[in-house]
């Protein structure tokens, strides 16, 4: 079972990607994720992306594709959660290419649907916990980053929302509930 994460900032995507791997040890590919430690172990490539990230603007597709393809070769039994990818039209469309070379499929696009008030609250409490616990917040947890976040989901990404529902692969949940309920729709479209 393959399956996407789709929604805006905040959302809840990597916290349901968690919860999935932890029951059902499917793998998270979150790009972010991969993004966040390219520029931690400095890599060139880390270097070329931390601006256009602590913007809140999105990387280029090349980028993300190369990421995203070097994790598909190592496969996953359990199945693959794609978190934060694809977020344009393009990355969609290589993933699907990606999908039918190594003869997988993408069984379910789950878009976890909220308003943009509580995403605005939801990122500025999940910076000030990461400092409460004495880390540091993400560079792209503020308000100016935020309102690019949303505007590129809404631009870029938020199309895929048609691509989907097209092909037949979409379904809808919730992302307001607790993150319990929210599990449990979760549960009910991979069951
Ligand atoms: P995230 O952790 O998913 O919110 O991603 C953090 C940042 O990484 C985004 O604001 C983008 O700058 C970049 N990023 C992550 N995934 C992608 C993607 N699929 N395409 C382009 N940029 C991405």
């Amino acid at each position: 079972m393959n399956i996407i994460l789709l929604g805006p900032p905040g959302a809840g995507k990597g916290t349901q990607a968690q919860i999935l791997m932890e029951e059902r040890g499917m793998v998270q590919l979150s790009t972010g994720d991969m993004l966040r430690a390219a520029r931690t172990s400095g890599t060139e490539m880390g270097k070329r992306v931390a601006e256009v990230m602590d913007r809140g603007e999105l990387v280029t597709d090349e980028i993300v594709i190369g990421l995203i393809r070097e994790q598909l070769e190592k496969g996953s039994e359990g199945g693959f959660i794609f978190d934060g990818f694809p977020r344009t039209l393009a990355q969609a469309d290589a993933l699907g290419a990606l999908l039918d070379e190594t003869g997988e499929t993408l069984d379910r696009v789950i878009e976890l649907s909220v308003n943009d008030e509580v995403l605005v609250d939801r990122i500025v409490n999940r910076a000030k916990e990461a400092v409460a616990a004495g880390g540091t917040a993400r560079a792209d947890d503020n308000a100016e980053s935020l309102k690019i976040r949303l505007m590129e989901y809404y631009k870029k990404t938020s199309p895929l929302i048609g691509y989907y529902y097209a092909k037949g692969k979409l379904v809808r949940v919730d992302g307001l509930g607790e993150i319990e309920a929210v599990r449990g729709e979760i549960a009910a479209i991979v069951d």
